[in-house]
């Protein structure tokens, strides 16, 4: 039943050298970016002053702050449309809120860049109306939904350029923390690029273009169930709305005599450098995903596979396996303990496979990074076939032997997590002609090794008679 086992593992040895020389490829990726961030901490320390945590975007020469919130799509656009929900309704309720939120702090001034969902207005006449406000800020607004509803969660779109990517990357740390606190799946701060290298985001694009700093919020995603909960109603919406002006001022460090808050001193956010770049596109797949099994509980149907996966660029958000070989995959799951706003995912965990009746699983894992790109797994296979009693298949006859094979379960449970169980699941009172057959067998094996080793000794005796020992 087990034989295909072995060709799988007389391939291992070829993986392991490539495996190898990926890693040793990875270290010293990992010994660069150890020396990259130890320069980075002797210069930091050197120059104290110009990474203050403090370091504020510069407000206009008046010092009056004007924010514009752009409410995503509108008029013929009208953005995700999935199961009653339609984005560009859901971004106008939320803008409405976060405007009136906004409304309560002191010393701003809120524009939005349209008020009615039914108004076409293009994507360079919103970035223009920011312009000539002399917006210090634009927040665009939006839902998401994903190709095969396999993605969840909520992400901050910014610039990949200057300023704006600096400034763009603070909010979204800010942003992130606050859609964190509402309980949401965090895919991160990300940019994204065109096929001309600018910008794919057309606001991002225009307002970068105007220097003016710009984010682009995906609360969420409409068509996964993770998500759906969270923005279902109007409710919803509108605690979005409130959130999102609230890291607007946390990030400005606004207070609101109204509200009763004081933002001034909020530091949240990270200590960054004018003139760096903090967000960059990850535009490759993960670099290494290789999978083994763990353990295997065949009478709980289940194996544990261990996956490990890397990547260079951005850390692993999902995975998603296959018991057919990769025929069908199941939704995407969330990575364990990855921490997106650090750039951390574990490299490595195990999880388990619930196995259904009658299948030996062909065993593939996705692994997903931050930009929903996914490497492929090895393929595990020779597993045996799993079945929801495993005593049935084994023993002929079930009625008489069902004390026995109770108890054989029993003694073997504990252990049957991390052993594999094959040679206990053949019951010792098996009378059926095959396993006569293989008694039969096994002793012509053992009359036959003895055989060998009586004529092997008597050869050997014959030998010394003959030619006595050699001395030195
Ligand atoms: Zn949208």
């Amino acid at each position: 039943m087990n034989n295909s086992r072995f060709p799988e593992n007389f391939m291992l040895p070829e993986a392991g050298f490539l495996d190898c020389i990926r890693r040793m490829m990875f270290m010293k990726k990992i010994k660069l970016f150890a020396a990259a961030v130890l320069f980075l901490c002797v210069f930091m320390g050197a120059s104290e002053d110009s990474f203050a945590g403090s370091f504020r975007y510069p407000l206009d020469e008046d010092g009056e702050l004007v924010i514009v919130i752009d409410p995503g799509h509108g008029g013929k656009n009208l953005g995700a449309d999935y199961n009653g929900f339609l984005e560009k309704e859901m971004n106008m309720t939320v803008a409405n809120a976060m405007y009136e939120e906004l409304a309560k702090y002191d010393g701003i001034t809120v524009y939005m860049t349209h008020t009615s969902v039914d108004a076409d207005m293009s994507i360079q006449e919103r970035a223009d109306f920011a312009a000539s406000v002399n917006a210090d800020f634009l927040f665009c607004l939006h839902f998401n939904m994903s190709p095969d509803n396999k993605l969840f969660g909520s992400e901050v779109w910014v610039s990949a350029f200057g300023d704006q990517n600096r400034e763009g990357y603070r909010f979204g740390c800010v942003q992130m923390e606050t859609m964190k606190e509402m309980g949401l799946f965090l895919r991160g701060v990300k940019t994204r690029f065109n096929d001309k290298g600018s910008d794919y985001y057309g606001i991002l694009r225009f307002c970068e273009e105007y220097g003016i700093p710009a984010a682009l919020i995906e609360h969420c995603h409409i068509d996964h169930d993770t998500d759906v909960g969270f923005c279902d109603s109007e409710e919803d919406l509108i605690a979005f709305g409130v959130a999102d002006a609230t890291s607007v001022a946390k990030y400005f460090g606004l207070r609101s005599e109204s509200l009763g808050v004081d933002y001034s001193g909020y530091d949240g956010m990270p200590a960054v450098n004018a003139g760096e770049v903090y967000v960059q596109a990850d535009t490759t797949d993960p670099d290494i995903c290789m999978i083994e099994e763990a353990y295997l509980d065949l009478e709980r149907q289940i194996v544990g596979i261990t996956v490990t996966a890397q990547d260079y660029d951005s850390p692993m958000l999902y995975y998603s396996y296959s018991y057919d070989g990769g025929v069908t995959y199941t939704p995407y799951l969330a990575w364990p303990e990855t921490d997106i706003m650090a750039g951390f995912s574990p490299d490595t965990f195990t999880f388990e496979i619930q196995v259904p009746d009658n299948i030996s699983p062909a065993i593939v894992v996705r692994a997903v990074n931050q930009y929903d790109r996914y490497r492929e797994s090895n393929l595990l296979t020779g597993f045996p076939v799993f079945v929801s009693t495993p005593e049935e298949i084994f023993s002929p006859e079930p009625d008489i032997f069902d004390d026995v094979s109770g108890q054989d379960v029993s003694d073997g449970s504990p252990a049957a997590g991390f052993k594999r169980p094959e040679q206990k699941e053949t019951p010792e009172r098996d009378t059926s002609f095959f396993a006569f057959l293989k008694l039969c067998l096994f002793a012509a094996t053992l009359l036959f090794i003895a055989l060998l080793i009586t004529n092997l000794l008597t050869a050997k005796k014959r030998r010394q008679k003959r030619k006595p020992p050699r001395r030195r």
